[in-house]
């Protein structure tokens, strides 16, 4: 019986023994990187077929990973031992105790889940180690583990860290890419050079505990320098490859490079024009309007620069007034305002946690009262802090963060109303993903993002500020809305089509401002471009099944009077346009529009009272003669007039054809 148990097993051993090994899978291919039409982007070197490690390089591939593995069987009894009482000490795993021989068996197939999984490893690791040399396992397993950065295989590693050869690594460098494979990117050496050289002290000390280098050769080690290649691309749209996770062999992507080199060539001949305002980064974001898959991605102008494998697409920046837009959609969606409210663009100062805050519009002068039509189109700073408090700065936030932006990390009141000039930073390619996702209704109400869309392509709403000539009104649909931060450090054009959504930064990395450069100079007419190459034949208007246009009178926002000298179209949510008719031309009730009974003027003692003037604006029939009388004194004439400041109270009348017919009691204060 005893016999026959000792024969059973031994032939089980014997057929356990010579049970074909699955064969090694092929070296894996080096990973390429491909655009939407399927050519080439960027391919890496190969990772190469080292027979034969060099010492060194052993030498600290065993140091890191697998000190005992010249002499187990491929399995490491005391390594499991050790890692199990590690791991008891501890209360969690810390210790994997998996020999180089295990690594190698995975990558063939992968571990499947438990112990039974465990064992199986086990068992196929012993019975590789019957079949291949340990040379064999050794060179197997470092052409085939991953390095990070592409890298498969220790010579396609040796290439894209050091420029080199395996052969000639020396030791400091072998010690480096020995830790790599465990952290690529926890280690990486150009993110994280610290953690990196750490490391490398870490498997030079194990070297030394172990005594596999000698004392002389150790010490060179530690005294070397990191010396990286400097991290250059293997092909097109460096700062887009580098987001990429990539895999051995075909890497598909969204990309379009005839695009990409469009826009590269865009952006270049945009700073070239810009030659001598300190303008010295550019970064460009496209993505398809539906989807958001990236089209074009320039990180900056020339990667080759010092500061120009920085990542203008990724870094958080302030946004001025690109906001606005969405500050006005969800004013919309409450309806707290429609397309046709009067707002006021008059100054006005609000207390903060750091004190008063008066915030001017960036050419120092007010409209006064204005359609919030032409306040968004014109982007008037006051109208957007009003519409926002109306709004609440936490609806913004939360609607910011349900847009995708996720730099806005402090709560909404750190922020305040400033929110709404772009206070808080922001990353291009979340702001171009808050405006696409906006443009497809994704959060929040369609048809209301589509009346703000409308407005950001209406050339006449925008022709107060920007002229009627701007470079932001080509002859194709292009909802537009440009940003400037304060100090002139940033400068934005986000575009939106019916197919693309296209984002614009322009400034400098380390934050210095420009030299007069606007989002009309800087960024929009790289916007402009982009768009005119991307841009295909389709409907030439944002419009949405659900908007209701009424006729309005554009003096008041009210509906159009039989009076009203003119007239014009409004966009509507259903159920918000104005019931109330324009009452224009009945003498007997002209209007006092500007300034409001009660009101209070707060002066901005940094800037003069002349950039401060308080709008005197009226309404009276046609051929009326309007004038303006201060504290008695007539001041001014005309339906649409200003007058300077002086701190105190005052009382501003309002005469028409010689009769008083409206009064206004008003406090300046400084
Ligand atoms: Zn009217």
């Amino acid at each position: 019986m005893k016999r026959r148990f000792a024969l059973a097993a031994a032939l089980v051993a014997i057929l356990w023994a010579a049970w074909p090994v699955p064969p090694l899978p092929e070296v894996p291919l080096a990973p390429r990187v491909l655009d939407r039409h399927g050519a080439t982007l960027a391919e890496w070197p190969g990772p190469g077929e080292v027979a034969t490690l060099p010492a060194r390089v052993e030498t600290a591939l065993l140091a890191a990973e697998d000190h005992r593995f010249r002499y187990h069987p491929g399995i490491d009894p005391i390594g499991i031992v050790r890692a199990a009482r590690e791991n008891l000490q501890e209360g969690k795993i810390v210790q994997g105790g998996s020999t180089i021989t295990q690594q190698l068996v995975r990558t063939v197939r992968p571990r499947p889940a438990g112990l039974k999984g465990k064992l199986w490893e086990a068992s196929e690791a012993l019975r590789l180690e019957l079949r291949l040399s340990k040379d064999e396992v050794l060179s197997a397993w470092a052409n085939r583990v991953y390095f990070g950065h592409g890298a498969w295989g220790i010579d396609a590693a040796a290439q894209v860290y050091f420029d080199k050869e395996t052969a000639h690594l020396s030791l400091a460098e072998a010690a480096l890419l020995a830790a790599l494979p465990r952290r690529p990117s926890a280690l990486d050496p150009w993110i994280a050079p610290e953690a990196a050289m750490a490391a490398r002290e870490r498997v030079l000390d194990r070297i030394e505990a172990l005594g596999t280098a000698d004392s002389d050769e150790l010490e060179i080690a530690r005294a070397e320098p990191l010396t990286l290649r400097r991290e250059a691309p293997y092909g097109h749209a460096p700062h887009f490859v580098r987001t990429l996770s990539l895999d051995a062999g075909d890497n598909p992507t969204s990309l379009d490079l005839d695009l990409q080199l469009e826009v590269e060539g865009i952006v270049r001949s945009t700073l070239d024009e810009l030659d001598g305002r300190n303008v010295d980064h550019a970064a460009v974001l496209v993505v398809e309007r539906r989807t958001g898959d990236p089209l074009a991605w320039v990180g900056s102008a020339d990667w080759e620069a010092d500061d120009g494998q920085v990542d203008g697409v990724l870094a958080a920046r302030s946004p001025g007034s690109a906001l606005k837009p969405f500050v006005y959609w969800l004013a919309l969606e409450m309806q707290t305002i429609t397309m046709a409210s009067i707002v006021m663009d008059t100054p006005g100062s609000w207390g903060t946690t750091h004190g008063t805050w008066a915030p001017a519009n960036y050419d120092a002068s007010f409209y006064g009262p204005i359609r919030a039509r032409e306040a968004l189109a014109c982007s008037r700073n006051l109208p957007a802090v009003r519409v926002l408090e109306q709004v609440g700065v936490a609806n913004l936030h939360r609607r910011l963060e349900e847009l995708g932006v996720t730099t806005l990390t402090e709560r909404p009141d750190h922020y305040g109303l400033a929110l709404s000039l772009g206070d808080g930073e922001v990353r291009l390619d979340e702001l171009v993903e808050a405006y696409r996702r906006m443009a497809e209704g994704v959060v929040g109400d369609p048809a209301a993002a589509a009346l703000v869309l409308d407005v950001l392509d209406d050339p006449d709403a925008r022709a107060r500020a920007f002229g009627v000539d701007s470079v932001l009104e080509p002859d194709f649909p292009l909802a537009a809305k440009t940003g400037t931060s304060a100090g002139w450090r940033d400068n934005w054009a986000v575009g939106v089509t019916p197919v693309h959504v296209i984002g614009v930064w322009v400034g400098n990395f380390d934050g210095s401002p420009m030299v007069d450069v606007s989002g009309i100079t800087g960024a929009g007419p790289i916007l402009r471009q982009v768009a005119e190459i991307v841009s295909e034949p389709g409907p030439m208007d944002f419009g949405h099944p659900s908007l209701v246009a009424g006729p309005i009178c554009p003096e008041t926002g009210l509906r159009r009077g039989d009076a009203c000298p003119l007239g014009m179209k409004e966009q509507f949510l259903a159920g918000t346009a104005p019931t109330e008719t324009c009452s224009h031309d009945e003498r007997s009730a002209p209007l006092l529009i500007s300034p409001e009974d009660g009101t209070t003027w707060c002066l901005d003692p940094a800037r003069s009272p002349e950039q401060q003037a308080i709008p005197l604006r009226a309404l009276a029939a046609r051929e009326a003669e309007v004038s303006w009388l201060v504290d008695g004194v007539e001041v001014a004439q005309g339906e649409a007039a200003r007058w300077v400041p002086t701190s105190g109270a005052h009382r501003v009348t309002l005469r028409v054809d010689g009769v008083e017919v409206g009064r206004s009691a008003i406090h300046v204060g400084p």
